[in-house]
């Protein structure tokens, strides 16, 4: 139905694996688009159907597949552009709006929209207990996008304010040194044994949680289908029979 009724863009977030972890607005979305643009991963999550073209594309190509999202909303396609997890974190949200700020001006007149979903670290720490039941943060690791010294101040200012934190993107292939890097900060910077947690293919079959102290961590525990978490000093362990449950308390003493 290429240019006929008006066209949109709408970035979605599809959760962390599991279909159950889909919004009924996600969903929703997708049924009525007529184009799906994303990574190649997250693209084969859609089951095809008549009427519907995906567009799957290559990592690190964010702000071309964004601006041929935006170009085919403009010829008055239907078109869901997926994310993993949720579309703001560290994923396609963000791209799109910035190609919508460079690009050409009549791209902000199309309707354009944002739809959350369940990002890897709430799916984590669900899975575990309640380690972000405090104030916490989220960093990103990779330094694709960032200069490593900007990576390490954070984590440094982070522990100093005792923040649990979540990390995406911990350890690419190609760039494998980055993580025993902020481990060695981390540790320099915690100097205590609080529980981090590696989560992996968080709610797929595949799903593996491990907790470990902090000084006892290794820097393969962690790879790209890792979430990690590190609780605040404050962060408690739960034994029992069954998984412990890790949880970081809702309050401190004045
Ligand atoms: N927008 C996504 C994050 C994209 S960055 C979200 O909100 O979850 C990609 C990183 O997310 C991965 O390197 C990993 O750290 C994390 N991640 C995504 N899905 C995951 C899953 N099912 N289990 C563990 N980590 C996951």
């Amino acid at each position: 139905m290429s240019g006929q009724g008006p066209g949109w863009v709408t970035i979605v977030g599809i959760g962390p694996g599991n279909d159950a972890l889909v919004t009924p607005e996600v969903t929703s979305a997708i049924e009525d688009a007529t184009d799906i643009v994303g990574y190649i991963p997250y693209v084969e999550r859609i089951a095809a159907r008549d009427g519907l073209t995906l567009h799957p594309s290559d990592n690190r190509v964010e702000i071309d597949r964004s601006r041929h999202a935006l170009e085919m909303a403009a010829a008055g396609k239907r078109v869901v552009v997926v994310s993993s997890g949720d579309p703001g974190v560290f994923a396609m949200a963000a791209a799109v709006l910035e190609a919508v700020e460079h690009g050409d001006t009549a791209w902000r007149d199309l309707d354009i929209r944002v739809l959350p979903g369940i990002t890897a670290m709430l799916a984590a720490s669900a899975a575990c207990g309640a380690p972000l039941g405090h104030d916490f943060c989220a960093i990103n690791l990779s330094d694709n996008m960032k200069p490593w010294a900007l990576i390490e101040k954070r984590l440094r200012l982070a522990a100093e304010a005792d923040f649990a934190m979540a990390f995406y993107n911990p350890r690419s292939k190609s760039r494998p040194e980055g993580f025993a890097k902020a481990l060695k900060a981390l540790q320099e910077a915690c100097g205590d044994d609080r529980p981090m947690i590696f989560a992996r293919n968080v709610s797929r079959p595949d799903q593996t949680i491990k907790i470990v102290p902090l000084t006892k961590v290794t820097e393969e525990m962690a790879d790209m289908r890792t979430v990690v978490l590190l609780g605040s000093s404050q962060t408690r362990i739960i034994e029992r029979d069954g998984a412990p449950l890790v949880y970081t308390p809702r309050s401190v003493a004045g």
